[in-house]
């Protein structure tokens, strides 16, 4: 093998700012002597996704993190990152199935890519990507089958051994609820102020909309796990305990 040593104690994160990334970043934690991450800017529509990344990044004492800007390599019309309207719904029932509008190819093909070029230079093999088969929204590349290609195909591409790097999904297969109790295990005491910093809402409404596909997932995630959620201090709409389910 050629390259950076490679060493089992240091773990890098995709850390998009959301709920999902940060918990893997605090399994990370509890696992690794030494967690760094990473977040891509893609100029997607909101900001605010950014801002949680640093925030999640500095509360949790990571040991490095990156934002690495990428431009708008990425293109889709998807409304993450056009202006296309971004779907709206009454409801979690309400959700179609099939490949949600927001979907951007390639998206977790290349910022796999890119990390494991950055865990490569920082001496790290051991990759943790908050992607979740269970409410996989018809994105195919949160699918535990697309995670084992892209494992074979980074290490055989990186060092001609398809086992040179691990892929971490520690939610590809849980509910949202289970991730939920999940995050509550991992962060303890300090669950809810972690959670508070953590942005999901495609519209980019600071507490969330409780309209997009993803707050209504957030929301239904943590009603079902009988938690209340941080951000919901910050919507009008939820006083207190009100989201819960009786
Ligand atoms: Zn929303």
């Amino acid at each position: 093998m050629t390259g950076s040593k490679l060493t089992d104690s240091k773990a890098l994160v995709i850390l998009s700012g959301g709920q999902d990334s940060t918990t893997c970043a605090a399994l990370a934690v509890q696992q690794f002597a030494e967690v760094h991450a990473v977040t891509f800017d893609y100029q997607q529509r909101h900001q605010i996704e950014l801002e949680s990344a640093i925030a999640v990044a500095q509360a949790l004492h990571l040991k490095s993190h990156e934002v690495s800007a990428i431009g708008s390599i990425l293109k889709s019309t998807s409304p993450l990152v056009s202006h296309s309207p971004l779907e709206e719904y009454a409801s979690v029932d309400q959700l179609p199935g099939g490949v949600e509008p927001t979907f951007i190819p390639g998206r977790n093909l290349l910022f796999l890519t890119l990390a494991a070029n950055r865990a490569v230079c920082l001496g790290i093999q051991d990759i943790f990507i908050g992607v979740c088969e269970t409410d996989f929204a018809g994105y195919w590349d949160c699918r535990q089958r697309f995670i084992n290609a892209m494992t074979i195909a980074l290490g055989e591409g990186f060092y001609g051994q398809a086992d040179a790097f691990r892929i971490h999904t520690p939610l590809m297969s849980l509910t949202k609820a289970a991730s939920v109790h999940l995050a509550q295990t991992a962060l303890g005491d300090r669950f809810e102020s972690i959670l508070s910093l953590t942005h999901t809402c495609y519209a980019g409404v600071k507490g969330g909309c409780g309209k997009c596909h993803a707050c209504l997932l957030r929301d239904r995630g943590f009603r079902e796990a009988g938690i209340a959620d941080p951000i919901w201090k910050f919507r009008p709409s939820i006083v207190g305990h009100e989201g819960l389910a009786e």
